[in-house]
């Protein structure tokens, strides 16, 4: 699908599944297949540009835990909470490492 748009195209189209994950943070439960097609989009975007946020969660109590989570997709720079490819989201403190 992706194939098919250029750069700036897929940056809109990636913006629109960010506003629309981000607007269904907490109402899953009427819009879960729209939530679930742009957590895709963002997921195939993260891929395909390579600039997208990236930070992975970390558990202070576990060190080891960085890289056992998977990246956040939505573009770098986001307000707001992290959110991996699995909709898993979460805050992040400002020290954590990358
Ligand atoms: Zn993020």
């Amino acid at each position: 699908m992706l194939d098919d748009l250029n750069t700036d195209e897929v940056r809109r189209l990636r913006q629109l599944a960010d506003d629309i994950v981000a607007g269904t943070e907490d109402r899953t439960f009427w819009i879960g297949g729209a939530r679930d097609t742009s957590l895709a989009i963002l997921r195939q975007v993260a891929e395909w540009l390579g600039d997208s946020c990236g930070q992975r969660r970390f558990d202070r109590d576990r060190p080891g835990s960085l890289y056992a989570h998977l990246p956040c997709v939505r573009p770098a720079g986001h307000p707001g909470q992290h959110l991996d490819a699995l909709g898993q989201s979460w805050e992040q403190p400002a020290e954590v490492p990358r």
